[in-house]
């Protein structure tokens, strides 16, 4: 071991504060040394690193990246003396603290760098106060003691807290916070604790309290911030979601606690929006199995993909009553879970970004099986579905475009549906991409069309082809009671007819909602009336048969 490791300094030093890390590197071996407080905050494998720029590099924050890699380069080089910056890193609990690195190299005679050491401070452990509402930060916590003291924790999330500041502005936004804040900080007892916990997301500590207590101060809450007035004299809705945690029984550390808390947040934010929920069992379930959701779909996408499917389903021509396309639908079955769903694991996918590579393998699969069929059946419309989050991808465009090339698909033949699972941040880029795509051949649908957040404001922006009109419109149309429906449906078929875009009605479940939506004069129909998704053998029986 080199002795650069071994000396009574880098102890001495490395021991010096809390809130200062300490590290040294031996340039010729790539070993670094990191003291002991940057092993156990940071999570860092051990004492002793190799290549520990790939290792650190994985820690910061990947916005500060660049900034962290012109700074070392230019050290490196020569061209800085110094290296010193500041930048955000993740720690051992996955969140990120900015830190202000510095370091210098030692050379050789030759010039040579030998040694590279330095220091990192954290400067936001600093401040024990929120700069914008003046509540406890969560640095605060360190000093609780969740094991000896006994109440509830609730961690209040701002429902929709984005699109207000994208409709109201980031001004509308901070108000908002400091005035949700100072209703808190004035509601709560003198001994309990307001922290404010992340951008819109505030921790109550009650001390000594009970689940009623604490459910009695969350209502008050609701009912004194439903509506906020501005200082201009606006007036803005507000609606809470929050997560509870009873300490010490349901959690006794700051880890149990703030991770038992952020389920019970999430779960009140997607079950029961506007309400509390406090810890339980059906939530660790849930959690659990995401868990193993999580590390399932990992192992299959790294394992080149196995475990994953595509069903199709077909459209259906209402006047021929022939088969025209497809939709291509992904399918999952893990080594533990069999019974995922994809609305399920799709989430999961989304929430851990794996997504991406999910998503261009179900491109590519649907775009050489559209080549593939082609000379057998003849050309189908072949769609598949892309979030939003897909879409914004920078390498989207470019890689459908040469999948098309690869396998010597019509991109005229390829719809790809936009599903609606989340509200588009940008829809004059999007829109701009649309374009792109279509200048290329391909056709874009909007799934879901009629449900989710914009579905009309969209049409304005974006250039599309296809609207998919939503299950939940067509479903009962054919029974008594739904006339409702039918205007609706009837007014989008002859807005398409108006606006010139292709109509494909999902959910179509009967003969009688397929006669109804033919008259209607939908373009093409996909329903369990025709048949569920299936594999691609028995889609091929159906075209089989359709053929005659
Ligand atoms: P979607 O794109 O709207 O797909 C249609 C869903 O409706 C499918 O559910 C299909 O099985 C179901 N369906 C079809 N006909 C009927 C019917 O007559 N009645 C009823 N009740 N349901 C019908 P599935 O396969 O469970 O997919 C759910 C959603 O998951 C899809 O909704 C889509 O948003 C998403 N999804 C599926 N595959 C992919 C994918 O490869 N990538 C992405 N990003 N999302 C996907
Ligand atoms: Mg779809
Ligand atoms: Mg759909």
């Amino acid at each position: 071991m080199s002795d650069v490791f071994n000396n009574e300094l880098f102890e001495a030093f490395a021991s010096a504060s809390d809130n200062v890390y300490i590290y040294v590197c031996d340039m010729k071996t790539d070993i670094s040394r990191w003291s002991k407080a940057a092993v156990d905050y940071f999570g860092l494998a051990g004492e002793y690193l190799e290549d520990a720029a790939t290792v650190w590099g994985q820690h910061i924050h990947p916005d500060d990246l660049n900034v962290y890699t012109d700074d070392i380069t230019g050290v490196f080089s020569g061209k800085k003396k110094y290296h010193d910056c500041q930048y955000r890193a993740r720690n051992a609990s996955g969140g990120y603290v900015w830190v202000e690195c510095k370091g210098s190299v030692i050379r050789d005679a030759e010039g040579n760098p030998i040694i590279f050491a330095g220091l990192m401070t954290r400067i936001d452990g600093q401040s024990k106060y929120d700069s914008l509402t003046g509540l406890l930060t969560t640095q605060e916590m360190h000093y609780f003691d969740f094991a000896s003291q006994s109440g509830a924790a609730l961690l209040i999330g701002i429902d929709g807290f984005r699109k207000i500041v994208s409709n109201y502005g980031y001004n509308t936004g901070d108000e908002i916070l400091i005035k949700f804040s100072r209703e808190l900080s004035s509601l709560g007892k003198p001994e309990w604790k307001v922290l404010r916990f992340s951008g819109d997301e505030f921790l109550v500590i009650a001390f000594a309290s009970n689940p009623q207590e604490v459910t009695d101060f969350y209502e008050e809450i609701c009912r004194r911030t439903d509506i906020v007035s501005m200082e201009d004299g606006r007036k803005v809705g507000l609606s809470i979601s929050a997560g509870g945690v009873l300490f010490p029984q349901d959690a006794d550390t700051r880890e149990t606690l703030i991770n038992k808390l952020e389920h019970s947040l999430e779960y009140a934010k997607n079950n029961q929006r506007g309400s509390i929920v406090f810890f339980s069992e059906e939530i660790a379930g849930k959690y659990e199995r995401e868990l193993v959701l999580r590390e399932d779909l990992k192992q299959c996408v790294k394992n080149d993909f196995k475990g994953f499917e595509l069903f199709f389903q077909p459209f259906v021509n209402p006047d021929t009553g022939k088969i025209e396309g497809c939709e291509s639908l992904l399918r999952w079955k893990g080594e533990r879970i069999k019974d995922s769903y994809p609305m399920e694991f799709i989430k999961v996918l989304e929430d851990y970004g794996e997504i991406h590579e999910v998503g261009y393998w179900v491109m590519e699969q649907a775009i050489r099986q559209q080549a593939a069929w082609r000379d057998i059946y003849g050309e189908l419309q072949v769609s598949f579905n892309v979030s939003y989050q897909q879409f914004i991808d920078d390498t989207f465009e470019e890689k459908a475009i040469s999948c098309v090339k690869k396998y010597g698909a019509n991109p005229e033949s390829i719809i790809i549906e936009l599903t609606e699972s989340c509200q588009v941040e940008d829809p004059k880029e999007l829109a701009a991409m649309f374009g792109r795509l279509r200048e290329r051949g391909f056709k874009i649908a909007l799934d879901d069309f009629g449900t989710a957040y914009a579905s009309m404001e969209m049409l304005k922006w974006l250039p599309v082809d296809y609207i998919k009109v939503e299950h939940s419109f067509i479903r009962e149309l054919a029974q008594p009671g739904h006339d409702v429906d039918y205007v609706i449906v009837d007014s989008l078929l002859e807005m398409c007819k108006r606006l010139g875009y292709y109509s494909i009605i999902e959910g179509v479940e009967d003969g009688k909602v397929a006669d109804i939506v033919g008259a209607l004069k939908a373009t093409l129909l996909q329903g369990y009336h025709y048949s569920r998704p299936v594999c691609r053998k028995d889609f091929e029986k159906l075209l089989d048969e359709n053929k005659k």
